[in-house]
């Protein structure tokens, strides 16, 4: 009887140590699941940190651009503006040189009346070469007379005598110089 009650312990002995095997190996796996799972959530959070920061680069990217692109615009427009001013002073400069001559007065009328039909040609309009510039295309801005323009947009041509870009009805607006 002794040996029995001793052979039944061992084998409850043995059955315990089984199920706390079988309890230890469960939490090992859930252990292991739980760190697969937050070693990917960390992948996951890098990859994203990472597209964040490319984004933000990409984005700091084409605000440079298009600030480039401003500042380039405004260079050019400067650097047209000081070429105009400096053709005008050396205009000047020309004429006042002429003036100090008195055998050049003569001439400096010559040199005014050119100058009058320059400007005169810039203010006529260079498709009837006849009529006052008085309207701009908003679309190329070049200038011509309001009748040409209509002419224009009255024959279905509606293109811009000088660079053929397209205009419609409100492609175009009066200008009043002078
Ligand atoms: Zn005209
Ligand atoms: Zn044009």
């Amino acid at each position: 009887m002794a040996a029995e009650k001793k052979s039944k312990a061992e084998l409850e002995d043995l059955r315990q140590r089984l199920k706390d095997l079988e309890d230890k190996e469960k939490k090992e796996n859930k252990k292991m699941a739980d760190e697969y799972a937050s070693r990917k959530i960390r992948a996951v959070e890098e990859l994203k940190a990472q597209l964040e920061l490319a984004q933000k680069k990409l984005h700091d990217f084409w605000d440079e651009i298009e600030e480039n692109s401003v500042t380039k615009e405004k260079d050019m427009f400067n650097f047209k503006l000081n070429i105009s001013r400096s053709l005008d002073i050396s205009r000047l400069q020309r004429n006042l040189e002429m003036t100090k001559k008195p055998d050049n007065v003569p001439k400096c009328d010559e040199i005014l009346m050119e100058e009058i039909e320059d400007y005169k040609a810039c203010l006529t309009c260079p498709c009837c070469n006849v009529r006052k510039k008085d309207v701009v295309l908003t679309k190329c801005f070049h200038v011509f007379c309001f009748d040409c323009v209509k002419t224009c947009y009255d024959t279905h041509q509606s293109k811009c005598p000088k660079c053929n870009a397209a205009f419609d009805a409100s492609g175009f607006h009066r200008i009043y110089i002078g």
